[in-house]
């Protein structure tokens, strides 16, 4: 049996900050069964840098962005904290790209009113801060990394988290923590189109909301506006400072449609720009819009973002000459499980932050470049939480075995999963999009709610049934969301009666 000091579940750049802030003297466990969205990460991270910017105008776009539904107090957080941790960041090593002036060069991206979205590697942020940050906690004494391994329940004692269960090697497992931390990242692999990972499923929201974690905002999914799919491969998204250089959107005979829709044309709010994509491919009937980039130049936009460059070129496209194809997909999620500005839940000792938290931050609609800061700024504070609090921390008692109910659970390689999930994927994309309609929600909760069913009892039956399990309870957590809301953000609520040739349920 194993006991630890702090358990981290995640290694993207939420849980790897946290571990990296908690003094050596801890001892910390971590996990991860899939790669990290935060080596994705393209265009930056969000910082007012500038002395003709400022944080208010920072908080302001936030909030303009959020429909002013965000937790103001978070924002402040977010904002006001955000250079002591990119200063943190370069002790680190993160070497930020530069101007010809020599301070850190920031862009301008979509729901910005000032270039500050700074960045390194070009378009290569996530990887550049995360190649660093791994190599750091891969070498510390005091960390061990559980790789391949699958977070499948909680332990819970009188509202108190006090250990999980996993699934690693064809093997349950149970470990015990003094303090536990969520940083498992977003749900975009729930939708057949996304930007995030394989395995990014966001099942440790049920997982948590089953332990009694409250959740909120479930219902907002973030769409990104420009993805361009790969021959060979899903699809590759086209950070948003490509229109913050200048790149436009053309419809399909060539016309810059955002001039109509929004004042800042195509650098709207994220999720205006999608819905507007949206609105152009269902009038068009052709699966994709463009961005052009023809009237700039190619050895600049090659320089300025090298791996789009690189990745569209094998598909023969020529940032500068062609025109790229590009759809809304599934790309962040803005709900999950509820905290307070230190990352705490409402279960002691259970703390979530990075996309997996919902501190109230983004409101109804997440602005650009804010989440990698989200996962700095809430990952210190969670660090900072546990060391104040770790000396009051008792041991948590285990005397109860929570491997009972799994002790008859076939752990060998099946296709269950791959099945379950396809199918949940066919359901989110189909009924739960951009664009929803009420009777297409119902439909989605009554499918959703039929597997669930199906799988309740048998849950215990085989590891994959239980994995099929949460996928289907948080998906159906987003359903029942946005059945229950208004989408202020993010996407649209709209009446039946408007569209036509859909069959009610
Ligand atoms: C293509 C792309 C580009 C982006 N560009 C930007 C950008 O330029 N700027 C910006 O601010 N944001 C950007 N984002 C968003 C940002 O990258 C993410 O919100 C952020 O990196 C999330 O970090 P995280 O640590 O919370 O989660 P992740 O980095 O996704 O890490 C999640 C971790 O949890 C683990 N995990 C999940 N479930 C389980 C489980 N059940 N058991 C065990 N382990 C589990 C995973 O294996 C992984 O290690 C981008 C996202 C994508 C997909």
């Amino acid at each position: 049996m194993k006991i630890t000091d702090v358990l981290i579940i995640g290694t993207g750049l939420a849980g790897t900050y946290v571990a990296l802030n908690l003094p050596t003297n801890l001892e910390i466990t971590m996990m991860c069964h899939h790669s990290t969205n935060s080596t994705l990460a393209q265009g930056g991270i969000a910082i007012s840098l500038d002395q003709k910017d400022s944080f208010e105008a920072h908080i302001e776009d936030t909030l303009t962005a959020g429909r002013h539904t965000n937790i103001l107090e978070a924002v402040k957080t977010l904002i006001e904290s955000a250079p002591d941790q990119i200063h943190t960041l370069e002790k680190l090593g993160v070497a930020f790209d530069y101007d010809a002036q020599k301070k850190i060069h920031a862009t301008l991206e979509g729901g910005h009113s000032y270039p500050r979205v700074i960045h390194a590697g070009g378009d290569q942020t996530g990887q550049s801060v995360m190649s660093l940050l791994d190599q750091k906690v891969e070498s510390a004494k005091n960390i061990q990394i559980l790789k391949g391994a699958s977070l499948l329940d909680l332990v819970i004692q009188n509202q108190k988290a006090i250990g999980i269960v996993y699934e690693m090697n064809e093997t349950i497992k149970v470990i015990y923590a003094k303090h536990i931390v969520m940083a498992t990242g977003g749900l975009g692999d729930l939708y057949e189109h996304t930007t995030n990972q394989e395995g990014s499923t966001g099942e440790a929201i049920a997982i948590a909301a089953f332990a009694g974690a409250k959740c909120q905002d479930m219902r907002y999914i973030q769409f990104h506006p420009t993805a361009y799919k790969n021959k060979d491969k899903g699809y590759f998204l086209i950070t948003e400072a490509m229109r913050g250089v200048g790149a436009y959107l053309l419809d399909a005979h060539e016309n810059r449609f955002m001039d109509y829709i929004h004042p800042l044309k195509e650098l709207a709010p994220r999720d205006i720009v999608s819905k507007a994509i949206y609105d152009v491919i269902e009038s068009t009937k052709k699966p994709f819009v463009y961005l052009d980039t023809r009237h700039l130049k190619t050895a600049f936009l090659k320089e300025r973002f090298p791996n789009i460059y690189k990745t569209l070129e094998k598909d023969n496209l020529i940032l500068g000459i062609d025109l790229i194809p590009v759809t809304p997909v599934a790309h962040y999620t803005i709900g999950g499980i509820c905290t307070d500005l230190m990352g705490r839940t409402n279960l002691e000792n259970l703390y979530a932050c990075g996309e997996v938290a919902s501190t109230g931050v983004h409101g109804a609609n997440r602005l650009a470049s804010n989440s990698l800061l989200e996962c700095l700024v809430f990952g210190k504070n969670v660090a900072e939480h546990i060391v104040s609090n770790h000396e009051n921390t008792s041991l948590p008692n285990y005397s109860m075995n929570p491997l009972d109910q799994w002790k008859h659970t076939k752990t060998t390689a099946s296709q269950n999963y791959l099945i379950h999930k396809a199918y949940i994927q066919e359901i989110m994309t189909k009924h739960v999009g951009i664009v929803r309609y009420d009777n297409q929600l119902k439909l989605a909760k009554s499918k959703l709610t039929h597997l669930l069913h199906q799988l309740k009892n048998v849950r215990f039956d085989h590891v994959d049934h239980a994995k099929s399990y949460n996928l289907v309870s948080v998906s159906l957590m987003v359903v029942e969301d946005a059945l229950a809301h208004e989408s202020l953000g993010c996407h649209y609520k709209e009446k039946e009666s408007e569209k036509k040739g859909l069959k009610s349920c």
